[in-house]
């Protein structure tokens, strides 16, 4: 049941009563666990054929080259990056279910922060000749936390910026140390120069689904799931994500964590 309490006002406005009804949510909550269940079965049934074909199309690239068939090897790697897109949007959607179902398993220790951004921002790096990602690290610290989930988090923020910004071809990633009630604290943070993001749009854009919408926004595909599974995993590690947008343009995205005491 779902109690809801609501003040009951007089002809001056004062409060004389506060009226108390009750309202069944046994079938709400039914129907939201099925569509978490569906979620999760959907995704894991989609992911296996997926990741059948993507093996399928490595071998058709290497029959193709070993045959020197220039055209046939040139479009199984395009096939192999649309599957590879495919794949990247199941994993949300299994993430999505994983948070819902409260099963977002963090595998945590110790280990050296700048290390983890060093090694993604090469990753990243290699994805993208238009785009140069630029450095400024203070000295490195180590952070307790799941290490992979931290990197999905840098990864995610470091494409959206490239996504975001078609035009632009500098992007900043730096790290800052902080002391905030008491506690060190490491900032992370990812600048673009790109589109940006509305300030209407600014408060809702770490929710599940939400997608800025308008001008040309459309064209950028998404499920507006990213940020969600983001600002999830900084909450679970204790930690907060934020956005400030900038008035010349792009946006500046960043995270802190707290450090080892
Ligand atoms: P999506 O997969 O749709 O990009 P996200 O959750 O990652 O979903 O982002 C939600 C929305 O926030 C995006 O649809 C986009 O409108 C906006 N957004 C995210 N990052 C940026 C950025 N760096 N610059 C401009 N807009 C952004």
């Amino acid at each position: 049941y779902d109690y809801i309490f609501s003040p009951v006002f007089d002809a001056n406005n004062e409060i004389v009563a506060v009226a108390g009804t009750t309202r069944d949510i046994t079938e709400m909550r039914q129907l939201s666990e099925q569509k978490d269940e569906f979620l999760a079965m959907a995704s894991h049934e989609l992911k296996t054929p997926v990741t059948v074909i993507k093996a399928y199309t490595q071998i058709f690239h290497r029959s193709a080259q070993e045959a020197n068939d220039k055209q046939a090897a040139a479009l199984s790697l395009k096939m192999e990056a649309q599957i590879d897109k495919l794949t990247s949007r199941i994993a949300e959607l299994l993430d999505v279910s994983r948070i819902q179902g409260g099963k977002l398993h963090l595998q945590e220790k110790h280990f050296d922060f700048n290390e983890l951004i060093d090694s993604v921002v090469e990753e990243i790096q290699r994805t993208t000749q238009r785009h140069q990602i630029i450095r400024r690290l203070t000295t490195s610290k180590k952070v307790f936390g799941d290490q992979d989930r931290i990197g999905q988090v840098v990864i995610n923020l470091l494409t959206n910026a490239i996504k975001y910004s078609p035009q632009s071809d500098v992007i900043y990633v730096y790290t800052k140390l902080v002391n905030e009630n008491q506690r060190d604290r490491i900032v992370f943070s990812v600048e673009d120069f790109g589109i940006g993001i509305p300030e209407a749009d600014q408060e809702r854009i770490f929710e599940r689904f939400y997608r800025v919408t308008g001008g040309n926004q459309n064209t950028y595909p998404g499920l507006g799931l990213g940020l969600y599974i983001c600002s999830e995993i900084i909450k679970w590690h204790g930690g907060t994500i934020w956005l400030e947008n900038k008035k010349e343009g792009g946006s500046i995205f960043s995270f802190s964590l707290l450090l080892k005491k």
